[in-house]
């Protein structure tokens, strides 16, 4: 590799043109699918007040004791003033905003999704960035297990339509309600009474921090130790184990496969009830492609009244891998259809306005406007794979001609210049060219 003085940051990629295809196509099924749905969409800001994430997420949880990526506005400040951290996810900051915006006053649910980049200042490896793009949909204002239902099968749509759902594995559990897994916790905690000398020293710090998350812990001895251990689902009341049958129920109703999973609890300490993730069929939990789960509690605790929400959150790095692994390929806009080749000053000038005219029509045009020669300019049509090439040299500009080449079959013929646009078009085809009326140029920014 060459030795440049500025590369990308460390955990970041340059998400180029053959990428950004894909991310477009991912773009267009999530708006596609949430419209379809009723979600609206909505963007909390790339950075927050830090506390937002550390009371939402939970301080000992590892997106946060680890992964956030702090940031100050000032210069020269030291860590005391870092007060801010770009966001490691959306669901907090979308319920900050729910009640910020007071959207309580709203008809319920509010169903918001959001599209961009996260950061988590985690150690990169294989399909764990520091800068990464989610998709999120997040259903807030009530509590049922119809709406877990509902929103799993728009994210199992939006995997279909990518056509790579065959390759995930639903899994899914029931954590109970807090009070629930306050008291597993507790049974957790004495269990391990005298046996903490045996477990990993992170697993340790995790019974006196965060015990739940022993259960995902991928160390061997820990989970060793939890064969004999209690488990949660003893400890879940009547009522959360009703709500998880009655989500099972739905589930099969709208003909969606899940696995259920008594280990998965996920990371963050905002999740009750229903938890879900998407495994990859062949690694398992290394690599999910995204998850999700309930937290009646997140509002609350960020300062709202009680009100309860599920959410989603889809990693589209992972799905772009596992869509090119499928061999699923995202269609291709940027290709050129003309390219104007000219010689001479007048020519040069005429077609500066025939680049414009074409591009109007919808007809993507690449002007080689330079001062090279015919020849050379002709061997950059090729490369731009322009279907058709038009010529302009000094003489046509004379004889108000014009040549057009179609570049596939290697033949050409002059014609009248006015006649240039009317026999592109219709050699392209009405249909193929790339024009929008205003509302569908509104929905389709695709930022
Ligand atoms: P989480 O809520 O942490 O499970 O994240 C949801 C999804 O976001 C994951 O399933 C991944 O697809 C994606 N994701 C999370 N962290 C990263 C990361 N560091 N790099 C790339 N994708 C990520």
């Amino acid at each position: 590799m060459a030795d440049l003085q500025f590369r990308t940051p460390k955990g970041t990629h340059d998400v180029l043109p053959e990428d950004q295809q894909y991310m477009t196509y991912i773009k267009k099924a999530v708006r596609h699918r949430a419209r379809q749905a009723g979600y609206r969409r909505t963007e909390p800001p790339i950075f927050e007040n830090k506390g937002i994430f550390e009371r939402g997420i939970g301080l000992h949880t590892d997106i946060v004791e680890k992964e956030l990526f702090m940031v100050s506005g000032k210069h020269n400040a030291d860590e005391a003033e870092k007060q801010f951290a770009l966001r490691p996810e959306f669901t907090a900051g979308i319920c900050r905003s729910y009640i910020e915006h007071g959207m309580q006053q709203l008809p319920q649910p509010v169903e918001l999704y959001a599209i961009g980049p996260c950061f988590r200042y985690d150690r990169p490896q294989k399909g764990r960035y520091r800068q990464f793009h989610q998709f999120d949909l997040e259903v807030i204002g009530l509590r049922d297990p119809s709406l877990d239902a509902q929103l799993i099968h728009v994210v199992t749509k939006i995997m279909s339509d990518l056509k790579i759902l065959k390759r995930l594995n639903l899994q899914i559990n029931n954590i109970g309600s807090s009070e629930n897994r306050a008291a597993y916790v507790e049974a957790l905690k004495d269990y391990f009474i005298g046996k903490e000398r045996n477990l990993p020293e992170d697993d340790q710090k995790r019974l006196q921090t965060n015990p739940l998350r022993l259960l995902d812990s991928k160390e061997e001895d820990t989970q060793i130790l939890l064969r004999s251990a209690p488990t949660l689902d003893q400890y879940l009341s009547d009522e959360s184990k009703h709500y998880h049958e009655t989500l099972l129920e739905y589930l099969d109703e709208l003909g969606i496969a899940y696995t259920p999973n008594a280990g998965l609890v996920r990371g963050l300490d905002y999740y009750n009830q229903t938890v879900f993730e998407f495994w990859d069929q062949s690694t398992g939990a290394q690599n999910a492609v995204g998850g999700g789960g309930r937290y009646d509690g997140l509002i609350e605790q960020l300062g709202g009244k009680p009100t309860p929400g599920v959410g989603f959150a889809g990693g589209l790095e992972r799905m772009i891998w596992h869509m090119k692994e499928a061999g699923v390929k995202a269609p291709n806009k940027d290709h050129v259809d003309v390219f104007v080749a000219q010689l001479g000053p007048e020519a040069k000038k005429r077609c500066l306005a025939l680049v414009s005219q074409l591009r109007e029509f919808g007809v993507h045009t690449v002007g080689a406007l330079g001062e090279a020669s015919l020849k050379s300019q002709m061997r950059l049509a090729d490369k731009f794979e322009a279907r058709y090439t038009l010529l302009l040299g000094k003489m046509e500009v004379k004889e108000g001609t014009i040549i057009l080449r179609d570049m596939r079959a290697g033949k050409q013929r002059q014609m009248k210049y006015e006649e240039a646009i009317p026999e592109i078009i219709a050699s392209l085809g009405k249909e193929n060219l790339d024009t929008y009326v205003l509302r569908d140029q509104m929905e389709s920014s695709d930022d």
